[in-house]
């Protein structure tokens, strides 16, 4: 049976070494919770840090932490302080989380800590690989370990992995500062469902897989050679029912039983009836925007002084990353800065900031947020930001107003709370007057909705969404109409081949014989190439056709020599065994005329796109221009053709990052027919790669052969992966 395997930084086990021994509880955090659905019993494993280092572990206890972490289903990944430096307070806190969160002034680009990353990461991939088998389903989470789906998939090519980001992906013009950007991504295009928290970022990921790899990216998928990657958004819910019950559990304890950060917050209502306390719960981090919310908060203060003495702004900042010099820094700003306003401000009843800097136990956590009449959370950047969900979700009277950073991903599925822009001090100050003042009623309206959706897409939904998407996945989706090329499909074929008299073959050239080059004139064919024609080319009973859309001079040049029969310009000539190009097809060149400054115009306008005149065609090629930049482009230019052709005999195609005009009357499936119907052929084979070499998929009799490479929509039978698999296919049409 096939397991789960989830593979996280930090395991969802707390280890404790004390005098008497050791223990092991489970975390309550985020991810722990929400992956109970797909963490349960003996079909799953858990592969992570401890939290110990191997200098803080006994060796004599390592049996017994395996044991412990097993019986919740958990592996260790063993790490040591080194690791740890490099691998996460340096790469990943130091270089990673700044940059992802647009603090590029933080950023450090370390080569140490790249190093150690990587090998970090290569141990959590051998972890899996020694754990799993063939069929399990694995699951990588986070910033920490963006290396781990590559590293599993070289060694394990058929195996199904997911990988879902918990913080931002930023945009292409932050990411491409990245010195090691394009091991990071190939290292996430491991996976075969890519997972964000918004649309947003999904979005900033796809355009540096396109910018940056070149790849090919259609919708929300990305196509390789040999695999299609779904990249999607899943944003992450909280445990709605464990903070909605934990509050209503509050509320019903009496005096006495009540923590006593409550009876505190009591006592304040009861001393200054009418005040407002406003909450804001967040990791000491610069992320956070904590020392502009303070700022902000003094901002308002000044601006509306009536209410002074009339709220109170709590702040709970947790400890995090102490080690990591930035936080040292933010961490004294935030103490110095509480200090000055509460000194100039405070009166005798009244302190404006309450400040606590640890982290409270869950229940003091509850009381927080049902004691206070407003959450006030503003990030700079924050991937999701759980705090403002679970700010609400406690809201058992409906009332409270959550004010919330657009910055937030959680914003976007939170439209009904008050949504300021961090930085704009005018906006904050009046947005938290309109919170003081909104009526009860308006606090309701806009938290029933928020509760309600809460309520549904909560994390188990969450985690359940993902993993379906990733199982349908590994069930081979119907993304295809053609069939892969098998081994057995390869046999069965070999045998009508073999068994043939007259064989009568088409291939394509560009992206089916050689890859593509920046510059098509690079790509010339090889020696291994010229060898496998030769032997196609001299084989009893084979007629061989190289069909492509190039222009004639350049394959005179390559191949007439070599005495291949070849179809050039879509079919607009025709050479036979080494004879000089001749016409196949009457073509008119007139419109070429009008056609040419269009195209210019369009070049002077696309940095990077350049025009191929041929004979009979005009090709615009766009393949070095801005990825997103060039599809516009060659969309409005459809646009603009296809009005200024009207009813001429001319049309335009659309290829791999080209657009050709042309006569209409010439396409290379009329050009295959036409050959066919000059002989008797027991066994038609043809293959190709782009848009118009499905004219020949779709003109050919059914008995054909057709061969798509790559895994666009096509109507060739079979489909192949690229051109090294071509390469192989063919060559088994030489053993015969
Ligand atoms: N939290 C906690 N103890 C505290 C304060 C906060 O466990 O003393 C939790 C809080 O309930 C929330 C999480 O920490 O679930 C913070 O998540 P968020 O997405 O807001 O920010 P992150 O820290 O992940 O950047």
């Amino acid at each position: 049976m096939s397991k789960t395997i989830i593979i996280s930084n930090r395991l969802p086990v707390q280890l404790q070494i004390s005098e008497g021994g050791l223990t092991a509880k489970p975390s309550v955090g985020g991810l722990a919770t929400g992956m109970k659905s797909v963490h349960h019993g003996g079909e799953s494993l858990w592969i992570g840090w401890s939290g110990l280092t191997e200098e803080d572990t006994p060796v004599e206890l390592i049996p017994e932490i395996d044991r412990a972490l097993a019986a919740h289903s958990c592996a260790q990944v063993p790490l040591n302080n080194t690791e740890m430096e490099g691998f996460y307070f340096g790469f990943s806190n130091r270089t990673i989380w700044p940059l992802f969160h647009y603090f590029l002034e933080y950023t450090e680009f370390e080569l140490e800590f790249w190093n150690i990353y990587k090998s970090v990461n290569q141990k959590f991939a051998d972890a899996i690989l020694e754990k799993t088998k063939d069929h399990d389903i694995i699951w990588v989470h986070d910033y920490q370990l963006m290396l781990v789906p590559q590293m599993v998939r070289e060694k394990r090519p058929d195996a199904t992995i997911g990988f879902f980001l918990h913080i931002p992906f930023p945009s292409y013009e932050i990411f491409r500062t990245l010195p090691w950007r394009e091991e990071v991504l190939q290292g996430l295009l491991g996976a075969d469902l890519i997972g964000f928290h918004t649309y947003d970022y999904e979005r900033h990921f796809l355009s540096s897989a396109r910018r940056l790899l070149g790849l090919e990216v259609s919708f929300n998928d990305i196509y390789l050679q040999n695999r299609v990657i779904k990249v999607d958004s899943f944003p992450m819910g909280i445990d709605y029912e464990k903070f909605h019950n934990a509050a209503k559990a509050s509320y019903a304890l009496t005096g006495k039983e009540r923590t006593d950060l409550q009876k505190k917050m009591d006592d304040h209502k009861i001393s200054a009836p009418g005040t407002k306390l406003i909450v804001s719960i967040d990791r000491l981090d610069y992320s956070k925007g904590i020392a502009k919310r303070i700022n902000a908060f003094e901002y308002f203060l000044n601006k509306y002084p009536e209410y002074k003495e009339k709220v109170r702004l709590i702040i709970l900042a947790v400890p995090s990353r102490s080690n990591v010099p930035q936080y040292k820094l933010l961490k004294r700003e935030i103490d110095e800065l509480v200090g000055r306003i509460n000194g100039e401000l405070s009166t005798v009843n009244w302190t404006p900031i309450w400040y606590f800097y640890r982290s409270l136990p869950f229940e003091s956590l509850i009381d927080l947020y049902t004691s206070c009449d407003i959450a006030w959370l503003t990030p700079l950047r924050d991937g999701m930001n759980l705090v403002a969900k679970e700010y609400i979700a406690t809201r058992i009277d409906k009332t409270g107003v959550l004010i919330l950073s657009e910055m937030a991903g959680s914003a976007y599925e939170m439209n009904e709370a008050l949504l300021i822009n961090p930085n704009n001090f005018e906006q904050q100050a009046d947005t938290l007057k309109t919170a003081i003042e909104m009526p009860k009623e308006q606090q309701m309206a806009r938290n029933i909705f928020l509760q309600n959706r809460l309520r549904r897409y909560n994390v188990e939904v969450w985690a359940n969404e993902f993993m379906n998407s990733l199982k349908a996945k590994q069930n081979g989706e119907a993304t295809f109409v053609s069939q892969k090329w098998s081994p057995a499909i390869q046999d069965n074929i070999i045998n009508q081949y073999k068994t043939a008299k007259k064989r009568l073959l088409f291939l394509d050239y560009d992206g089916t014989l050689v890859g593509f080059h920046k510059d098509p004139q690079k790509a010339a064919p090889d020696k291994e190439l010229y060898n496998l024609l030769d032997t196609l080319h001299r084989q009893k009973g084979t007629t061989l056709f190289l069909i492509s859309g190039r222009d004639k001079e350049t394959f005179a040049k390559w191949f007439l020599n070599k005495k291949y029969n070849m179809i050039v310009e879509h079919g607009v000539w025709i050479s036979r065994k080494g004879e000089t190009f001749k016409l196949l097809e009457k073509v008119k060149k007139e419109w070429m005329e009008k056609i040419t400054p269009v195209l210019e115009s369009f070049v002077d306008r696309t940095p990077g796109s350049f025009i191929e005149e041929k004979n009979y065609s005009l090709a615009w090629h766009y393949r070095n221009t801005d990825p997103d930049f060039g599809e516009k482009r060659a969309t409005e230019l459809n646009t603009v053709l296809t009005s200024l052709i009207g009813n001429d005999d001319i049309s335009v195609l659309n290829g791999n990052k080209v657009m050709e005009v042309k006569s209409s009357n010439v396409n290379k499936g009329r050009a295959a027919t036409r050959m066919l119907s000059e002989k008797e052929y027991d066994f038609v084979f043809s293959i190709g790669d782009d848009w118009t070499d499905e004219f020949m998929f779709q003109e050919l009799p059914s008995s054909a052969v057709t061969v798509k490479v790559g895994l666009k929509k096509t109507q060739a039978k079979y489909h192949v992966e690229g051109v090294s698999r071509v390469r192989e296919l063919l060559k088994s049409f030489t053993n015969i």
